[in-house]
């Protein structure tokens, strides 16, 4: 019915003819009576598509608008077979404006029938795709990468695999390509610097090698900045950086300057980020606009030398000869997953507990969405809140009107009472389930540049709040997970 009334609409015929594209539109009709009733239609139609709904009551009639995007079939939401691997790989190269949306169909329909979701920016900058590969398609995809995109953007680098040493869940819901001004705002004219001055990518090797060796060789400490925003650094980062306190790529420009300021243009600069692209931008501002001879990166940043630490592990069962990582704690990806260990080390704090936690977690209130290191327990305990009692609030009363614990329904959003459990868009493209209230808008929606401190306050705060209340705590979740170690 409801996919009769689009094709009498002649939306459908146009949703389908763009396969994998993402299509939105709405539907405000007077559908049917209850939206106990429309929830099998939806679910229906919900195979090949992620419907949101909104319904208004009027006058007894349920209105409701539908906002629908493409998925795929292949890939259906409950299969919870763990067969895929996370990747990156980007390029900066010279593209035309006007190819970017030809590109970006491209791209769509080419990974889409292999399944693969993720996130791709274009931009006439070039490249820039993270992604989630079923395993049995990684081949087709390195080919891809070679044959069909070499002569678009020239020759790729080798897809820059996540650490995880097995497949897994994937780590985005959905493929989308997004044509952007710059695939890395600097904030800068591009007139100003010269991307094709590239910098010196090393092999994880010689980076390893040339770091460990520098102070005997050069008498005195190199200079290391780590490109990434605090929140990064955090929880993992290369013995001896420089760690800016800053929030944005920009950020991380300014702080580059400011440290390379007075220091001799031939001395060598390290740099590094999580998969190499922001660096091979600064590395190159860095050479072309102020005139420094030599900085180098790792290729494939630390996610590489994550990869090159572990499979050195394996090779060198229990005689381990070399000095281990330099790189301490967690990677940090803007993806599902929010982290991969590179090392054991726990460096972050949980903000509700205090306890040691390289764990981030969004709030799981819509309208908070707070950035925060959250402890597994704390985090089974406050519903994935950010601990705040109204956050709190709103999520408990909601699963506790839903039946089971299931509350979010990967085939059709679930509304009770104006609340309801739907999938949100970070700022990055990834998506996560959140609960709200709908019609209420974000008051501050937080981002990545809202610290958890300005808004709960040091590490355990937030619990002194709930006492000063004069409220119980939540009850922990299951008294089965107190045995073991909660930090990670
Ligand atoms: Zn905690
Ligand atoms: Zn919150």
């Amino acid at each position: 019915m409801l996919t009769q009334r689009l094709r009498s609409m002649s939306l459908l015929p146009h949703a389908l003819r763009g396969s994998q594209r993402v299509i939105t539109f709405a539907v405000r009709k007077p559908l049917i009576a209850t939206v106990e009733q429309q929830q099998p239609l939806l679910r229906s139609f919900s195979n090949d598509y992620f419907i949101s709904t909104k319904t208004h009551n009027k006058n007894k009639i349920i209105y409701a608008s539908f906002q629908c995007k493409r998925l795929f079939a292949t890939v259906p939401s409950n299969n919870s077979s763990s067969t895929f691997r996370t990747m990156a790989f980007y390029k900066f190269h010279d593209l035309k404006k006007d190819d970017l949306p030809i590109f970006r169909q491209q791209l769509l329909d080419d990974l889409g029938k292999w399944g693969i979701v993720g996130r791709i920016y274009i931009s006439t900058e070039g490249i820039n795709a993270q992604l989630s590969c079923p395993e049995k398609h990684i081949d087709q995809l390195r080919r891809y990468c070679q044959e069909t995109l070499k002569p678009t953007v020239g020759e790729l680098m080798d897809l820059n695999l996540g650490t995880e040493p097995e497949a897994g869940e994937r780590a985005f819901r959905a493929l989308h390509v997004r044509i952007r001004k710059q695939l890395v705002a600097d904030g800068l004219d591009p007139a100003s610097y010269d991307l094709k001055n590239r910098p010196s990518h090393l092999s994880p090797a010689r980076w390893h090698e040339k770091l460990s060796n520098y102070k005997q060789k050069h008498g005195k400490d190199p200079i290391l900045i780590d490109m990434r925003n605090h929140y990064e650094s955090e929880i993992g980062y290369f013995e001896g950086a420089i760690r800016p306190n800053v929030d944005t790529f920009r950020g991380s420009i300014d702080a580059m300057n400011e440290i390379c300021k007075n220091i001799p243009k031939d001395q060598e600069i390290f740099m590094y980020c999580t998969g190499g692209i922001r660096c091979t931008k600064a590395g190159a501002i860095l050479q072309s606009a102020s005139g420094f001879e030599t900085v180098h990166l790792v290729e494939g940043g630390i996610t590489a030398y994550g990869r090159w630490v572990r499979d050195r592990e394996q090779k060198q069962d229990n005689y381990k000869k070399q000095p281990a990582s330099l790189f301490r704690g967690k990677n940090f990806t803007f993806d599902k997953r929010l982290g991969e260990d590179i090392t054991d080390e726990v460096l972050g704090k949980c903000h509700i507990c205090g306890q040691p936690s390289s764990r981030y977690q969004n709030c799981a209130h819509a309208s908070c969405n707070l950035l925060m290191l959250c402890c597994s327990n704390c985090a089974s305990q406050f519903l994935n809140t950010c601990g705040r009692m109204d956050c709190y609030d709103t999520v408990h009363d909601f699963k506790q009107k839903t039946t089971d614990h299931h509350y979010f329904k990967p085939d059709g959003p679930i509304m009770i009472d104006g609340v309801r459990a739907f999938v949100k868009q970070g700022e990055h493209g990834e998506e996560r389930v959140v609960v709200g209230k709908t019609g209420v808008k974000c008051e501050h929606q937080y981002h990545r540049r809202v610290r958890a401190v300005e808004v709960l306050g040091e590490p355990g705060n937030i619990l002194k709040e709930w006492v000063k209340a004069g409220r119980e705590l939540p009850p922990v979740a299951n008294a089965t997970a107190t045995s073991s170690s909660s930090s990670s």
